[in-house]
């Protein structure tokens, strides 16, 4: 028998810390929480990385403009995302800051296989540079001479540079992906992946001159390492890699890494072309989401329509909002959010449907059974579904099961109508509560990595010897 549990690493970016957390990274850091949530209940030894990147002229600029020193300034916005997290319910395991000197030191032995390698040489570098994406732009990914993503000119940089011999590296990650040692998901990201590929890589710049509070080449102190590397391996510096072997060894390579879809040109080629020139071993899977918009338009500070998942929290509570984003949008699709949709959704499935449910069924279980629960039943409905699709990513398609029992459940209330038929026929009113009581329970366990607090709320209800629901409806309706 194995004894050794299986063990589950699963990981976030790591975010700029110019800005406070926003819907989009709270939706990565959201869904990376519940499939940890889901491995843990499995037993699983899991570990959930996060965190923030502190690094480079962006975040040097953004403490100039608060006018704050940038020790100061990556402090207070680490702790931002730590409390943000915090007011979500997701739990890392693990919050790395790439100021750190596990990090620190973790990227300079990095650096340092990476020049054994040979795959590094020097060479000039001329091109545009947008601060804002932190990366070098081709002419064709500028619209009127600006970055579209930024709205600002790059600045044209020339310089002299280490290079990493990315285009060495084209043949073998082709073959790993289309052969599935190296899984993109969905689809369509990986398609696009491969079409980089075939469009033919070009080697890259791995360090600057003229970066701002970035770290130096640990063989050539004018120059400073290149923060997107810096930032991508704080996966291997997070379990040790520098520290800990036996950690690192246990853990890695990464089960998931979860992303937006801007980012895998930088997570499918660049990221396992430089693991592969240290000589480690690939990530399993890379998971990148889509994009939200917001009534139809883009999210945006000038439009004034950016969403605030801590304050929506505050509002509708965090279990409401983690259902509301999961339940909206297909995981991996585009899609459009509102706080009008969150509100309908709220009263609609979790106030009229879940919510409704458990009142009815503890509020007659109280009446009618007189605390005696009798023996467990086994739940009317299989939703074993559930699980298969939250392990999936199909995290609406799970959601829609779990509700589809509860519509139905309530449909059956209505038709039985307890409250008549009890005057007639106590005992069918006690297995027909004793089975929706059992169903209730099952939904609760598998809601609970989607919804925690409300799951953990309707076990503690059926849990007791006699039943005692919460004082205060689950979700009070919202006009
Ligand atoms: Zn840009």
């Amino acid at each position: 028998m194995n004894l050794e549990r299986n063990k589950f690493y699963i990981t976030t970016p790591i975010y700029y810390v110019n800005d406070k957390p926003h819907i989009g990274t709270g939706y990565t850091t959201l869904a990376a929480d519940v499939l940890a949530r889901l491995h843990r209940q499995l037993g699983e030894d899991v570990y959930f990385l996060t965190g923030t990147a502190e690094h480079g002229s962006k975040v040097a600029e953004s403490a100039e403009k608060a006018g704050l020193n940038i020790q100061e300034f990556v402090d207070e916005y680490a702790a931002k995302f730590s409390l943000a997290w915090d007011e979500l319910t997701i739990a890392p395991d693990d919050f790395i800051r790439t100021t750190e000197e596990r990090h620190i030191r973790a990227v300079n032995l990095f650096f340092t296989k990476l020049k054994d390698s040979g795959k590094l040489y020097e060479g000039d570098y001329e091109g545009w540079y947008c601060v804002g994406c932190e990366s070098f732009k081709k002419e064709s990914e500028l619209v009127n001479g600006v970055c579209p993503l930024h709205n600002r000119k790059p600045e044209w940089i020339k310089e002299r540079n280490w290079f990493f011999k990315l285009s060495e590296f084209a043949s073998i990650l082709k073959e790993k992906i289309e052969t599935d040692e190296f899984r993109i998901f969905p689809l369509a990201r990986k398609n696009e992946v491969l079409s980089f590929i075939n469009q033919g890589l070009e080697d890259i710049a791995v360090s600057r001159r003229t970066a701002k509070f970035a770290m130096p080449l640990p063989w050539d102190k004018e120059q400073t390492i290149y923060v997107w590397l810096d930032e991508l391996f704080n996966y291997c510096s997070a379990i040790g890699y520098e520290s800990d072997r036996k950690k690192f060894d246990k853990y890695w390579p990464a089960d998931f890494h979860i992303i937006g879809k801007d980012i895998i040109k930088f997570h499918c080629i660049i990221w396992p072309a430089l693991l592969l020139a240290i000589g480690e071993q690939l990530p399993r899977a890379v998971y990148a989401h889509g994009f939200f918009t917001v009534n139809g338009q883009k999210m945006s500070k000038s439009l004034g329509n950016v969403m605030d998942p801590v304050a929506l929290a505050h509002q509708y509570g965090s279990d409401a909002v983690r259902y509301f984003l999961l339940r909206e949008v297909p995981f991996g699709q585009d899609g459009d959010v509102s706080e009008e949709k969150l509100k309908e959704r709220y009263n609609a499935d979790l106030a009229n449907g879940l919510g409704n449910l458990f009142s009815r069924v503890t509020n007659m279980m109280e009446k009618y059974l007189d605390g005696d629960l009798g023996d467990a039943r086994v739940s009317p409905k299989d939703l074993s579904e559930v699980s298969e699709a939250f392990h999936s990513l199909n995290f609406s398609e799970g959601l829609v099961k779990i509700w589809e029992a509860i519509a139905w459940a309530n449909q059956l209330i209505d038709k039985s109508k307890p409250w008549e038929l009890v005057k007639t026929e106590p005992k069918k009113v006690k297995e027909l509560l004793l089975s929706l009581g059992a169903l209730l329970y099952d939904i609760a366990l598998k809601l609970s990595p989607v919804m925690p607090e409300t799951a953990n709320k309707i076990k503690t209800a059926l849990e007791q010897e006699k039943i005692m629901k919460p004082a205060q409806p689950l979700f009070p309706k919202i006009e």
